[in-house]
């Protein structure tokens, strides 16, 4: 008997064999566009500025933007142009009217290699081709990304259509094999879910399926009466659980449970991907009916690699390409096995793969009328034919559209066609000898090269770090886990047990209870209360300064390896109560999920990251390298520190503050917000319980205009550091610098306070992205952020275009009860935030257009519609004044210019950003924008410790940046000791660089 693999070799020979009589012509050497196809395989950087210039053209209007933009992108940075473009660009400032209309042209060509018509009309024409040559299809719509229900509407309409024109066009057709047809319908039509919800939530998977359902229903029913087939495509790993989900639950319906015309993919470069696949088996097998299974590798590597990166999680996907060939294997011999249940359909370009597939049919005995091949539109054509000629079924995907919505799916094909690890390029490109192709993929996986969370040299590392200096964020939670879902569920319902607690002061290592409690509510049922806080007066905050004094006199000569592995305690606390603290947060604050966990992990992160700060300004370091003196420089805290924290981030903020405090050997009195007690209260807990030493932290909760005063004006306290509002942070920074008697240091204020963010949009902005990242700056958390959207500044030029889509997005937001999974805007804070937010809305009304307000809130609980505002002057009340609240503000301008001119034209330079794909107009905003933290094409808020040190100038705080390398700093006094070590002109030879800390008496070791 021959073995399996002498059989695939076999088989892929011969593959290649009828390969080779048709070669690839998008391989080929000829023409202008396969010439720099060709380069970009061999320069990393011209394929990146190819691919994105690629992406950017469709969105161009005019002649002299394409030429620009062609200029802008290949520059390469020494004033000159890559040779082969060169010529181009030269011949383009000639004539730009013609390079541009050129350049169109030679992306639309790409672009028709790939996408296989505009409309369903066209695409006719391209069936009809394939027919002739014995290829099926499915059709494929290609899509923006859907913002709006209005947007996911819209693709219902076209998926609909489109089955029923090419219901209409294909009756007649048979199938091309005439076997086993009754598994194959011709009509065979492949719909991506994202493109049918715009609110999915992986945490929300319930929410997305009853509204997919109901958008899916219509459709599975029309293509039952057409006798059609609908495949559920597979897209990012956060949509993948509930796009199975979604599958198993649509088509176990009474009205469903019997078709079998119905598939789903699975992708086998990931982890858990034979789990999901032996699970629907199983599904299949309990519904009685047949389904389908299209395996792929996977069209989605790069992104799932960059996101886990950014986030510190472990990818989904195998980090091995051999690892994902392989898996491909296992799984195409589990679909094999289960033939009596489910059809499978192989789509993979790789002839190791198909042969390995055709191979194990055989030895399965399952006939080949029984299985297909599919293959994508454009791509592989002399494999195509050569599955055909050897009498297997194939099928092609053939996606229709624009090219402006189909440029995500080109520059995705460009990218596989000219990936190093890619087989087209292997066989294609670069002949590698069939034998080399056709190897088991066992074989070539390399033992244990794991790639870690965030080891990875692009992520996790701090550019000056030294080695084995690298900070690593804390994941954040992913909610796409049901075991996540499950346990933020149980949280929420165990703190809710706990409604009512009373929570002392906590002075000196002890416990204090006054008599006035507050009570804190929950703002989404302000009937509800979450719990009571106990109210400090003047004689609890004289107490505190006290007990801080006394501690600080022992803390600050603890070394400082122990202050910081008590902030490590602290983050591994957070770490293990995680889910409990989100809980309490959403509950007192009204965080929706996502946003309560991303504050946890940001305490987390500050403890960490401080920790390690400390660590290496803690030892005193030779200033220089002198003979007979030795200078050490070094720093010393400054005594007691009193931090004053919002609810906005009330566990982040308030542990941000008083953990640096700590670390660097200050004694701190934190205040908690009036707002947030419990979670300034739970976090006190966690430093009890790591250990804190009496005194070295205290609880304070309390009225601000009480306590707060007392405090900032008091002459034993050194420090005071302050996040909140403008109005409060200016008399902060005024009272404390007011020297008072027996008053030993010079008052140090840390003062971050507020911003009025804008964001400008380019005329070659990327819609998608711009619209997705607005909405969610401006209306995340109720706009509730000091770095939130508050002014989009958009060129007239664009004005109509991101309108035109902004609007229906915010109309869909899902606002509600923040305990629900998925939502996006719950209440804001509290009754006078609610009415103070309601008057500027009136305000906005009286000053400019009132273009947007949702319809529906919640009745109960402090909700404010979303609103936005066109027609807004730099000039109004809503476009100078922090709102702090989900009310956007767009502005139009006539150029770049003045957009910087409006964006700078505020008392604030907190957030800012900017959406753009010109080169030259990023450098420029990037050098302009005044803010402290300027970001291109993304977000305005979430910024991460370490990563995005944060805060602001101007009106906006004293230039501080927390989660940032010289955060400490400010907590500390610097230092230097000077020591003659010579004697009689002998002196050692040589001073070690750092030394360790001045601390009498020495700590035992
Ligand atoms: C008809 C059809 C339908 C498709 N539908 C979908 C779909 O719904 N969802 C989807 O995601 N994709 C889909 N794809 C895309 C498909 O995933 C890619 O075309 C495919 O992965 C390329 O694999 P290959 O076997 O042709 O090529 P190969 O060159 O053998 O494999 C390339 C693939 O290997 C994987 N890979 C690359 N580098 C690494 C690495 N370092 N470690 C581990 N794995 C790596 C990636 O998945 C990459 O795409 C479809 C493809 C076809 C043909």
């Amino acid at each position: 008997m021959r073995s399996l693999q002498s059989d695939i070799e076999q088989r892929g020979a011969r593959i290649f064999e009828l390969v080779d009589k048709h070669p690839e012509r998008f391989f080929s050497k000829a023409g202008f566009y396969q010439r720099l196809m060709a380069l970009s395989m061999h320069d990393e950087r011209f394929k990146t500025q190819l691919f994105q210039f690629v992406a950017v053209l469709p969105s161009l209007h005019r002649s002299s933007e394409i030429i620009q933009h062609l200029e802008e992108y290949f520059s390469d940075g020494n004033d000159g142009f890559h040779p082969l473009v060169s010529l181009g660009v030269r011949v383009a400032r000639l004539v730009p009217w013609m390079s541009a209309a050129a350049l169109r042209w030679n992306v639309s060509e790409t672009a028709r290699q790939f996408i296989a018509g505009r409309n369903p009309h066209d695409v006719i024409a391209t069936l009809r081709k394939r027919r002739a040559q014995k290829i099926g299809f499915t059709v494929d719509v290609l899509g923006e990304a859907v913002v709006s229900e209005a947007e996911a509407d819209e693709y219902a309409a076209r998926y609909a259509d489109l089955l029923d024109k090419l219901a209409r066009e294909t009756k007649n057709w048979t199938d091309p094999l005439g076997k086993s047809a009754e598994l194959f319908p011709v009509l065979n039509l492949s719909v991506k879910i994202s493109a049918l919800y715009s609110q999915m939530s992986p945490a929300a998977p319930a929410d997305a399926i009853t509204h997919l359902c109901s958008k899916l229903r219509p459709l599975l029913r029309r293509a039952r009466e057409l006798g059609a087939f609908i495949n559920f495509d597979m897209e990012s790993y956060a949509l993948k659980n509930t796009t199975l989900e979604l599958f198993k639950t649509t088509l176990t319906e009474a009205e469903f449970k019997d078709w079998p015309h119905a598939g789903i993919v699975i992708q086998a470069y990931l982890r858990d991907s034979e789990h999901d696949l032996r699970d629907l088996i199983e599904w299949g097998r309990a519904r009685g009916t047949r389904f389908a299974v299209r395996l792929v590798k996977g069209a989605y590597w790069d992104y799932e690699t960059t996101k886990s990166g950014q986030n510190g999680s472990n990818p989904p996907v195998f980090l091995q390409k051999p690892e994902s060939d392989a898996n491909f294997e296992e799984l195409t011999r589990v679909l094999f096995e289960n033939e009596a249940i489910v059809t499978a359909a192989f789509g993979s370009h790789n002839v190791r793969s198909i042969a390995h597939a055709q191979a194990v049919a055989d030895e399965l005995r399952v006939d080949r009328s029984r299985f297909e091949f599919q293959l994508l539109y454009g791509m592989a054509g002399p494999i195509k034919r050569a599955l055909v000629e050897m009498g297997y079924r194939v099928r092609e995907y053939c996606p229709i559209g624009e090219l402006l919505p189909g440029m995500a799916y080109l520059v995705r094909r460009l990218l596989e066609n000219t990936s190093n690890e890619g087989f087209l390029r292997a066989k294609f490109a670069e002949n590698v000898p069939a034998k080399e192709l056709l190897r088991d993929p066992k074989e070539l996986i390399k033992p244990a090269v794991a790639r870690i969370a965030g080891s990875n040299q692009k992520n996790g590392a701090s550019l000056r770090a030294a080695a084995g200096d690298i900070f690593r964020n804390a994941p954040l939670v992913s909610f796409i886990y049901k075991d996540s879902q499950d346990k933020m569920q149980s949280a929420l319902r165990e703190v809710r047990k706990r409604f009512g607690e009373k929570h002392s002061l906590y002075i000196g290592g002890e416990k204090v209870w006054t008599d006035h409690l507050t009570p804190s509510v929950n703002p989404t049922e302000p009937t509800e209360i979450v719990g009571y806080g106990t109210d400090a007066g003047v004689d609890e905050a004289e107490r505190a300064v006290k007990a801080a004094r006394a501690a600080f006199e022992k803390w600050r000569w603890t070394p400082f390896e122990e202050r910081a592995q008590l902030l490590e305690r602290a983050a591994d606390i957070m770490e293990r109560r995680r889910y409990e603290l989100s809980a309490v947060e959403v509950f007192e604050v009204g965080k929706p999920w996502s946003e309560a966990d991303a504050d946890i992990r940001e305490a987390i992160d500050f403890c960490r990251f401080y920790a390690q700060q400390m660590r290496r300004l803690g030892r005193p370091k030779l200033t220089q390298q002198v003979p007979g003196e030795e200078s050490y420089h070094h720093y010393w805290p400054r005594g007691v520190a009193f931090v004053i924290a919002p609810w906005n981030f009330p566990i982040a903020i308030l542990c941000g503050m008083a953990s640096a405090g700590v670390v660097t050997g200050n004694a701190v009195i934190m205040k908690p917000s009036e707002q947030s007690i419990i979670c300034g209260a739970m976090l006190m807990q966690v430093f009890e319980e790591a250990g804190v030493p009496p005194g070295v932290l205290n609880f304070l909760s309390g009225h601000g205009s009480v306590v707060g005063a007392h405090l900032v004006d008091h002459k034993d306290v050194d420090l005071v550091a302050f996040t909140g509002s403008r109005e409060v942070g200016l008399k902060i920074w005024e009272s404390a610098g007011i020297t008072r008697p027996g008053q030993r240091e010079l008052k140090r204020v840390i003062c971050e306070m507020g911003g009025k963010n804008a964001m400008i949009v380019d005329t070659d902005a990327d819609l998608d992205e711009t619209i997705m990242y607005s909405i969610y700056s401006a209306f995340g958390f109720q706009g509730q952020k000091c770095s939130a959207l508050s002014r989009l500044i958009l060129l007239e030029e664009n004005y109509d275009r991101v309108m035109e889509r902004l609007i229906p997005a915010a109309a869909s937001l899902r606002i509600g009860n923040p305990e629900q999974p998925g939502i996006m805007v719950g209440p804001v804070i509290d009754e006078a935030a609610y009415r103070r937010i309601l008057e500027y809305i009136e305000i906005g009304k009286k000053e400019a257009t009132l273009a947007f307000q949702a319809k529906e809130v919640p009745p109960h609980g402090y909700f404010i519609p979303p609103t936005i505002f066109t027609d807004v002057k730099p000039h109004m009340r809503i476009a100078r004044e922090e709102i702090f609240g989900p009310v956007l503000s767009v502005m139009k301008v006539r150029d770049l210019d003045e957009a910087l001119e409006v964006a700078n034209g505020t008392d604030y330079a907190l957030t800012g950003g900017f959406f753009s794909r010109s080169p030259d107009n990023i450098e420029r905003v990037k050098a302009r924008l005044e803010a402290g933290n300027v970001y291109i094409n993304r977000s305005c808020t979430g910024a991460i410790v370490g990563r995005h040190p944060f805060g602001g100038f101007k009106m906006s705080g004293s230039g501080t940046k927390a989660g940032g390398e010289d955060y400490l700093l400010h907590f500390l006094v610097p230092r230097v000791v000077t020591e003659n070590t010579s004697r009689h002109g002998f002196a050692p030879e040589q001073s070690p660089e750092y030394r360790d800390e001045f601390l009498w008496p020495k700590p035992r070791r």
